[in-house]
């Protein structure tokens, strides 16, 4: 049995549904991303887990224990959010030292727990200070240590990253991935930002609409995207329109395009194709299948990559190359010719019939 199981979870406020039958068993230790746009349910569903929102249906068992009607302060569950949170007139020590005097331990306990925690953050030296006297960065990993003092069972993280610079950002998310999985804790963590999911988790559930569109691992879900919507949230893609032909084909402007799977539609029918730009290459020779012809639009140099934007039949196509300094990449208006892998493409069926269904890709 999975350490953490979300059963058929449904929350309405009103007569508005925000999460919908949310099915997810975690496993212990895993870390497990909620990834999806603004106003999909993903905090609704971790302040459930919480313990501060009661589902309209549906279980939650934390560790064999229904915590379903369990109070917040009884799940022991550690969540940092978004904000730093910190009580700003405790001083970092008796900030940390909160959660273990809630949670009732033992006094003498207090002062070496709150020493460890802080040793575990890197910052041994800061116990006297304030909140405001820290950085954004070091609130949030106070915030942390306070969340991780109590030995949750469960670590909830909601947009922790948010509120910070870029840069720290980066550095802060290697921590804390770094740190759960020394103490080896279950963690869900929030996110609208596919980066932050896709390099920080060991699965991500993609939410849109308060469902799970698809929860996989982030190879899974950027290499093979189970929905037009996943496809086109994780990731940049172009779109191409093409006519579906025999077999695993599609024509676009008549040339005919090779695919791994294609949807189930008829022969006749409009597909659009959807690639990743880095899985088009420009060194089409003649005898290549699933070459397309086109022209330069517009070329972005971005230090390691370029980014071309190409004009071809049927729509527009966004290209990576490589940076080589001996080899500057085409000009705006130059003719290119460009190919890629029947694996590198998807194929979307008519958003008519089906908004979200893509063929599985094996
Ligand atoms: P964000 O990334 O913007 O925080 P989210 O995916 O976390 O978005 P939620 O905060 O879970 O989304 O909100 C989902 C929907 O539920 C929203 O439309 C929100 O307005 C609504 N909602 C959340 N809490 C309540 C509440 N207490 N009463 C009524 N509606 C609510």
């Amino acid at each position: 049995m999975s350490f953490l199981s979300i059963t058929h979870v449904s929350k309405s406020f009103g007569p508005t549904t925000v999460v919908k039958d949310f099915d997810l068993s975690v496993e212990r230790g895993e870390f497990v991303s909620f990834l999806g746009p603004s106003g999909c349910g993903k905090t609704t569903m971790l302040r459930m887990i919480a313990g501060f929102e009661t589902p309209s249906a549906g279980r939650i068992v934390i560790d064999g224990e229904d915590v379903t009607d369990v109070p917040a302060n009884r799940r022991r569950i550690g969540m940092v959010f978004q904000a730093y949170a910190l009580f700003p007139n405790l001083t970092v020590h008796d900030n940390i030292a909160f959660g273990l005097m809630v949670a009732g331990r033992p006094k003498r306990e207090i002062a070496p727990r709150v020493a460890e925690m802080l040793a575990l953050i890197g910052l041994p030296q800061l116990g006297d200070r304030y909140p405001y006297q820290l950085s954004g960065g070091q609130q949030q990993r106070v915030a942390l240590a306070r969340a991780l003092a109590p030995s949750p069972r469960v670590l909830l993280l909601d947009e922790p990253l948010s509120a910070l610079d870029a840069k720290i950002r980066v550095s802060l998310r290697e921590e804390i991935r770094e740190l759960q999985r020394k103490l080896g804790i279950t963690t869900i963590f929030v996110t609208h930002d596919q980066e932050e999911a896709l390099s920080m988790s060991d699965r991500i559930a993609v939410m849109y609409g308060g469902r799970i569109e698809q929860c996989g691992a982030p190879f899974a879900i950027y290499n093979q995207p189970a929905t037009r919507f996943v496809a086109s949230f994780i990731g940049t893609l172009s779109l191409i329109e093409g006519i579906k032909g025999e077999g695993a084909t599609v024509h676009v402007d008549g040339q005919p395009i090779t695919l791994d799977a294609v949807p189930e539609v008829a022969p006749g029918a409009p597909v659009t194709l959807a690639l990743r730009p880095e899985a088009v290459k420009l060194d089409a020779s003649p005898d290549r299948i699933n070459t397309l012809n086109g022209h330069v639009e517009t070329s972005q140099f971005l230090g390691s990559v370029v980014r071309l934007k190409l004009s071809v039949a049927g729509g527009s196509v966004l290209v990576d190359t490589f940076n080589r300094p001996t080899a500057p990449p085409p000009r705006s208006g130059e003719s290119v010719a460009l190919h890629f892998g029947p694996s590198d493409v998807f194929a979307l069926a008519p958003q008519e019939a089906n908004p979200s269904a893509l063929p599985a890709i094996a």
